[in-house]
């Protein structure tokens, strides 16, 4: 059974060690600073962090940060104020309120599920508490292994994600999903998942290019996933493609209907106009769940997903927002409060749409 940490007095805590796995893997800029526009993980952290401290808890924190196994926590803990330690630290001998472990990941065991490394992080502490739901649909050692060791909770966070999503599950209608971005084998297992709970799903981004194509349509130059299987998705009622495309083109950047694209051109954003016949679709909603740009937004092809944020805004829904590069470009273009719920995680958020549970948060259940 899961324990939530809102769900539990403080008094628990009191005098005693508590291990808390976050994800603090904010971005770093040339210099290795973090930007103040990219403090979220930090500030998604602190109601947990407070909480414990709070109650008398002395809180180690384990993170990772970076691709670089040997990339440091310091900016991190510099920005937060606390001091840093070792992975192998004796933590008996730590006297300060919260401190935080270094890079999790330089240990090559954190990936490999490894018992043992479980029990020297678990070492003379009392409790685990989980609030990283963007890495808990990996099933390494800090997610999966430590609940085995140590009585664990659901931090606050981790909670938030847990609720919102779930109501995805028993959407009140009418329920729309936007499902855009590139990366398909991640994509379909969720498309597959919501389309007896939603009324309908508007396909965008680089995965509209594989329906244009399958349904029979030129696509040019097009990026698409020469490995998807749409199967019987490419005419299924419930899901739905906008027929106006932004193509590059010899005659440069162009809007077109789908039916004129040609061999050479590219097509690298779903058109505003395309999007407008949704728009009382999406205003009239009750739940909106959305994953993943409509187009190739870092190129500079962000219209259509203006578009879907603006006509999501305008609308009252539920909306459920995931996946690293559209929130992003939510925050980018300031949009954060519009919306019910940014889920923290990417991958993560795909997973539990598909599985309606996450490798961590099974951990946290059976402990
Ligand atoms: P998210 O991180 O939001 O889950 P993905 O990682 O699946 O989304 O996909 C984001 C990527 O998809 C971005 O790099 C974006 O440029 C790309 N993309 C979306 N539409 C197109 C397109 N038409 N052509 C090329 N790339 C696209
Ligand atoms: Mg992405």
């Amino acid at each position: 059974m899961m324990k939530f940490l809102s769900h539990t007095s403080p008094e628990l805590f009191k005098n005693k060690r508590v291990l808390v796995r976050l994800d603090l893997n904010v971005p770093l800029d040339e210099q290795g600073l973090i930007q103040p526009t990219d403090t979220d993980r930090i500030d998604t952290a602190r109601k947990t962090l407070d909480y414990l401290r709070d109650a008398g808890a002395q809180v180690i924190i384990i993170s990772h940060i970076g691709r670089d196994p040997k990339q440091s926590l310091a900016p991190v803990t510099e920005m937060m104020n606390i001091p840093l330690f070792p992975l192998s630290v004796d933590k008996k001998k730590i006297s300060e309120p919260v401190i935080m472990l270094e890079n999790i990941r330089s240990d090559t065991r954190e990936e490999a599920r490894d018992n043992m490394f479980a029990q020297e992080l678990a070492s003379d502490c009392d409790y685990f508490v989980n609030d990283a739901f963007a890495v808990s649909h990996r099933p390494h050692t800090s997610i999966v292994e430590i609940p085995k060791l140590l009585p664990s909770f659901v931090g606050f966070q981790l909670e938030q994600e847990i609720t919102y999503l779930d109501k995805i599950f028993s959407a009140p209608h009418p329920a729309i999903a936007i499902v855009g971005g590139a990366k398909f084998e991640t994509k379909l297992p969720v498309i597959k998942q919501l389309l007896p709970i939603m009324d309908r799903i508007i396909i965008g981004g680089a995965l509209a290019n594989n329906f244009y194509k399958e349904q029979g349509y030129e696509i040019g130059r097009s990026l698409i996933d020469p490995d998807a299987l749409l199967g019987d998705l490419v005419h299924h009622e419930k899901i739905i493609i906008a027929d106006t495309v932004i193509v590059e083109s010899e005659q440069g950047t162009i809007e077109k209907k789908i039916q004129h694209v040609t061999y050479d051109e590219k097509i690298v954003d779903i058109a505003p106009s395309g999007l407008n016949e949704f728009a009382t679709m999406l205003t009239g909603a009750s739940l909106v769940v959305w994953n993943g740009p409509m187009g190739n937004y870092e190129n500079g092809f962000v219209a259509g997903t203006q578009k879907i944020i603006e006509l999501i805004a305008e609308g009252e829904s539920l909306s459920i927002i995931g996946g690293g590069d559209s929130v992003a470009l939510i925050k980018q273009l300031g949009m954060q409060n519009k919306f019910s719920f940014l889920s923290t995680g990417g991958g993560a958020m795909l997973e539990y749409i598909a599985h309606k549970t996450l490798p961590g948060i099974q951990a946290l259940d059976n402990n």
